[in-house]
């Protein structure tokens, strides 16, 4: 238990907006939509918004596109101009929850001061923790339908026959970057510019630790209590 109601109050627009801070596996999408669906706030995960301006041609997926062919992070000024931009579209209008930005502490101070210039602040950072080793079991027990692109959780997902597609019986598979040892290597790849964001904004007093091994509705509720209450 941090400071109740801790951290910077609102932005001065009114609009909220959350970050989502979490490794692979630890169910950030999952929570993000709950969330979006709960608030009415936009869900902006920096991943899929870089793939969709490839897919579309823009200009902006054009400039992305090397980088994530290399498996590199986009630069900052692109990716800060591309958030700037989802802010200011409708969807927005409330606030949003942004996912996968800030990567790194540099990224954290742009976006803060960004947004500092439009008299707006981040409200709160949930951070939702998983130990490591679970995280590899989670992801490592994912596997997909190739046909129709189901996925399924060996332990928490079953299909009703083992390792065949509910939907077409399609023998399913697993994902390559799925496999134990190349998920621990992308974790630990992730998590230190991950901790240094936390730290950077835990001194700050804005961060909310959830535990995220609870049931996900539990993950869900715990959040919006704190968003209520602080916590
Ligand atoms: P993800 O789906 O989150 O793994 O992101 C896919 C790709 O998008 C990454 O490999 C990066 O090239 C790019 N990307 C996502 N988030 C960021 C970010 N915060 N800063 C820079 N590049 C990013």
């Amino acid at each position: 238990m941090t400071d109740p109601g801790g951290g910077p109050a609102a932005s001065s627009t009114g609009r909220r907006i959350l970050l989502l801070v979490g490794p692979v596996g630890a169910g950030k999408g999952t929570q993000a939509a709950a969330l979006s669906g709960e608030l009415g706030l936009a869900h902006l995960a920096s991943g899929n918004l870089f793939r969709q301006a490839v897919i579309d041609g823009s200009p902006l997926g054009e400039q992305a596109r090397v980088y994530m062919e290399r498996g590199d992070l986009v630069p900052d000024d692109i990716t800060i101009e591309m958030f700037m931009h989802e802010l200011s579209k409708p969807a927005a209008a409330r606030g949003a929850i942004l996912d996968g930005f800030p990567r790194t502490v540099t990224q954290a101070r742009a976006l803060d001061a960004t947004l500092a210039e439009r008299g707006e602040q981040i409200e709160r950072v949930i951070s939702i923790e998983v130990p490591m080793e679970e995280l590899v079991a989670r992801v490592a027990g994912r596997r997909v339908c190739p046909e129709c692109g189901t996925s399924y959780h060996v332990d928490s997902d079953p299909p009703r026959v083992a390792g065949r597609c509910d939907n077409d019986g399609t023998e399913l598979q697993q994902r390559d970057d799925d496999r134990p040892e190349v998920v621990r290597a992308r974790l630990e790849k992730q998590v230190r510019p991950m901790l240094e964001v936390l730290d950077y904004y835990d001194q700050k007093g804005m961060v909310q630790h959830v535990d995220g091994t609870q049931p996900i509705p539990a993950v869900t509720a715990e959040i919006l209590d704190g968003l209520r209450d602080g916590w």
